[in-house]
């Protein structure tokens, strides 16, 4: 397996003026993580797969539209077709009908000025027609059908030949991330499998000596795991491969082989816990030791401590991310740069998130100094305003308020108290499509 090549941290690094790894901007770090992954982007395999599995994939290739789509004019309503050129300059128009049209079941006459052909929605303009008059403003007598000359003007209720995508133009460009619509697009073009990149591999785990998993007894001082489901969660909805290594004590020998087994079998290993100031555990050591890593204290909250680099083994480099041990603090430095990070060096093109100003409906205490992500809900009212409001206690083991949000509320770096009524940025937690 073939792993990208990085280039060291060092040479991203100094780039940056005013590089201070104790007092690191948000905006500063994202950018050390793009540049990062950026020079490092080594492009991912292809892999063909059929087109309901390309759903949430990357597409590797444009799609090139091999047909007109539609393939012909047709009409856009249930009505009647005829030459523009007939629409009578008094105030009514007569036409007579010659025959019918349906979709799959073209009229395929000629038609010439004063006829007209009964069709319905898809069917194909006869020829000689470019007009339709839907069915419910016309008045029918026998053969003879009449309407309001103002109602219809030439041109009007066609669809055009390859007016969704015509043939030989991009339908698709590489990069985009497959959602419903590009299936329907994909499928409109007769094609039933789809050229997509190979799944990123990220590997994760917890670390940490009080950490219990799930049917193990909580002794005094201990607690569940639950940082590696919310990161199952969030690679899983991020359309990644993931591998779970487990729990990972504090002990060096544990560390190691994690570590090491991680960065053989992954593109990017992320790890949560044990990065904090001064921690007395072995995971910096250890991090140190098999990879070029910086250690960061960044100037947000939540999410203060983080460690990002490479680590290497078998041969093989891995992009790491050792987030910080608390809940609350692994989903946002999760949000704020590991996200970016993955969607890049699995070869999306389409990376910013949702974001949307909303008014605060209270007081929202902040220093200025640091950037800070509350967790809101965002709501909107009757007259189409939106509201956001932080979901209570804001600690960064309150893992209820990530649960009960809809969206962060970002709280720039310069930015002091919001009073109620300010707007403020939020990042929306879910899509629509
Ligand atoms: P650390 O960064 O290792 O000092 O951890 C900071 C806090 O997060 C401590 O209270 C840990 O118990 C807690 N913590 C660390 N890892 C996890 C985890 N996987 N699940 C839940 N809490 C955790
Ligand atoms: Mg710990």
């Amino acid at each position: 397996m073939t792993k990208p090549s990085l280039p060291t941290l060092n040479s991203v690094v100094t780039c940056q003026s005013d590089y201070d790894p104790e007092s690191l901007k948000v905006d500063q770090a994202l950018q050390i993580v793009q540049d990062f992954v950026a020079s490092s982007a080594k492009a991912l395999e292809t892999e063909t797969v059929g087109i309901y599995q390309s759903l949430g994939r990357i597409l590797a290739q444009n799609i090139i539209s091999p047909i007109n789509v539609p393939a012909a004019d047709n009409s856009a309503m249930d009505g009647y077709a005829f030459a523009g050129s007939s629409i009578s300059s008094d105030g009514s128009t007569s036409l007579t009908m010659i025959g019918k049209g349906f979709a799959g079941h073209a009229f395929n006459g000629d038609v010439k000025a004063g006829e007209c052909v009964r069709i319905m929605t898809g069917a194909i303009m006869p020829n000689g027609c470019d007009t339709v008059i839907p069915q419910e403003l016309v008045e029918i007598n026998n053969d003879q059908i009449q309407f309001t000359s103002t109602a219809v003007k030439a041109g009007d209720n066609r669809r055009l030949k390859g007016e969704d995508l015509s043939v030989g133009s991009p339908a698709l460009l590489a990069g985009k991330v497959i959602r419903p619509a590009d299936l329907g697009l994909i499928a409109s073009l007769g094609m039933g499998e789809v050229a997509v990149k190979r799944r990123l591999r990220v590997g994760f785990f917890s670390t940490g000596d009080e950490l219990r998993s799930i049917g193990q007894e909580l002794e005094p001082g201990c607690v569940y795991d639950s940082n590696r489901y919310t990161l199952f969660g969030m690679l899983t909805r991020l359309g990644v491969e993931i591998n779970d290594f487990g729990v990972v004590r504090d002990n060096p020998e544990d560390m190691r082989r994690a570590f090491s087994d991680a960065a053989a079998q992954c593109d990017a290993v992320i790890t949560s816990g044990g990065v904090s100031v001064g921690e007395a555990d072995y995971t910096k050591q250890i991090m140190r030791e098999l990879g070029d890593i910086a250690f960061w204290k960044i100037n947000m909250r939540p999410g203060r401590p983080m460690a990002f680099g490479s680590i290497q083994s078998s041969g093989h480099q891995a992009v790491l991310f050792g987030l910080p041990g608390n809940p609350v603090a692994v989903m946002v430095t999760f949000y704020q740069f590991v996200r970016h990070a993955l969607l890049a060096m699995s070869g999306a093109t389409d990376l910013a998130p949702q974001t949307m100003q909303a008014r605060a409906t209270e007081t929202i205490r902040k220093r200025p100094g640091r950037t800070e992500f509350q967790r809101g809900i965002l709501k909107t009212d009757r007259s189409g305003i939106n509201t956001v409001s932080i979901t209570g206690a804001q600690g960064s083991g309150v893992l209820r308020s990530m649960s009960e949000a809809n969206c962060f509320i970002v709280l720039e770096h310069d930015q002091g108290t919001i009073q109620a009524g300010d707007l403020v940025n939020v990042v929306l937690f879910e899509g629509l499509l």
